[in-house]
């Protein structure tokens, strides 16, 4: 398949960014700021590219409220790679010895503690149920520790599409929320969590930069294992540049913060996500083809999943909706059917394109 203009990418990640914001990178690439050089040639360390990460540190706390007593790293790896930093840095703060909760409510946070399992006990809370409509495990039957350095979760099951509507109650345990597929799809009220991780390639820009947010109370208990790149006290203390940062997905990532606080800030994203995702859903719960398989009260605002009833029908959907410059949208391979990932940069008119084409399907079928 080949266009000749822009598709609606409905990718999970790395996912569709602002078209003005590639148009503005584009425009830019040639000759940065006076420079005769693109931003990704020049160094890190120069005043130019300081100053410029200075001011994304500052439209970052700025847009979502990030206090300062609360750093704000730049790494690298991924959540994938927190799956790892997270354990090293926090687990040794458990009373006994090295100690962490896992709030398991889909695929991401299972792996989370499966890593978290190499360097310490990973206590599982609860667990989801495989089949069915998915749903967070009622918070009765939670069996919470009292000696563990922090409960993880995942606000955001970027594959079954399952959203924590609010943080999760765990008493006074410091809370680790990963992020990836929700930041900045809504105001969130970061205070509640000790640290908060996501990588850029969701909701924020290309894959390359990994935001990680922590309470500085929290810093200083790294295991001395540590790799020296995964020991957040040291990044915080060399402005996230112990090794050459990618610079160019900061950049980019930069250019997205100035396109948000353009456009209305978070708030207005959850606006618009919001209304994206509820004429999904409408749509999809008055169909007979169509079924999602979410609870409704934690149905995600940025992953929307779905199901053809009749299975034999899929793959001419993924090839109809294709052709009509609807991409993407298969479902993760772990849980099949198809998923639309709306994130922030994609459009109310992808939306109500793929829900006319839903509906075309539909009536043919
Ligand atoms: C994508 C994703 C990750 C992993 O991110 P990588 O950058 O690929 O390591 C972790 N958690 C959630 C919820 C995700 O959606």
């Amino acid at each position: 398949m080949s266009f000749d203009r822009r598709i609606f990418n409905f990718a999970a990640g790395p996912a569709t960014l602002p078209e003005e914001v590639l148009k503005q990178a584009a425009s830019e690439m040639l000759n940065w700021q006076g420079l005769g050089c693109s931003v990704m040639e020049i160094s890190h360390r120069s005043n130019e590219f300081m100053a410029l990460y200075e001011e994304i540190i500052a439209d970052l706390r700025q847009l979502m409220q990030i206090p300062n007593h609360y750093a704000i790293l730049f790494m690298q790896g991924g959540g994938i790679g927190q799956n790892a930093a997270i354990p090293m840095n926090l687990m040794a703060l458990a009373k006994n010895s090295p100690k962490a909760d896992f709030l398991v409510t889909g695929i991401w946070s299972e792996k989370s503690q499966k890593e978290a399992a190499k360097y310490g006990e990973a206590h599982i809370v609860a667990t989801y149920s495989k089949g069915g409509i998915a749903s967070i495990p009622a918070r009765n039957t939670w069996n919470l520790s009292t000696d563990a350095a922090y409960v993880h979760y995942c606000a955001n099951e970027t594959i079954s599409g399952v959203e924590f509507p609010d943080f999760p109650d765990v008493g006074s345990t410091p809370l680790v929320a990963d992020i990836s597929s929700n930041i900045m799809a809504r105001p969130i009220d970061v205070t509640r969590c000790g640290v908060l991780f996501a990588g850029a390639q969701k909701n924020i820009g290309p894959a390359g930069v990994t935001i990680v947010i922590v309470r500085h109370d929290l810093l200083g208990h790294a295991m001395p294992m540590t790799p020296m790149i995964w020991d957040w006290t040291n990044q915080a203390a060399n402005q996230s540049m112990l090794n050459t940062p990618p610079t160019f997905a900061i950049y980019f990532s930069g250019l997205v913060f100035k396109w948000v606080k353009n456009q209305g800030g978070v708030l207005e994203m959850e606006k618009r996500n919001l209304a994206k995702s509820s004429l999904l859903y409408n749509y999809i719960d008055q169909s007979s083809l169509y079924e999602n398989r979410v609870a409704k009260e934690c149905r995600s605002k940025t992953n929307v999943t779905f199901y053809l009833k009749d299975e034999g029908l899929n793959a001419a959907f993924l090839e109809q909706s294709t052709k009509q410059g609807l991409v993407s949208l298969r479902g993760h391979k772990a849980v099949g059917g198809m998923r639309a990932s709306i994130y922030n940069a994609m459009p109310l008119a992808g939306v109500t394109t793929l829900v006319e084409f839903m509906r075309e399907f539909e009536r043919r079928a």
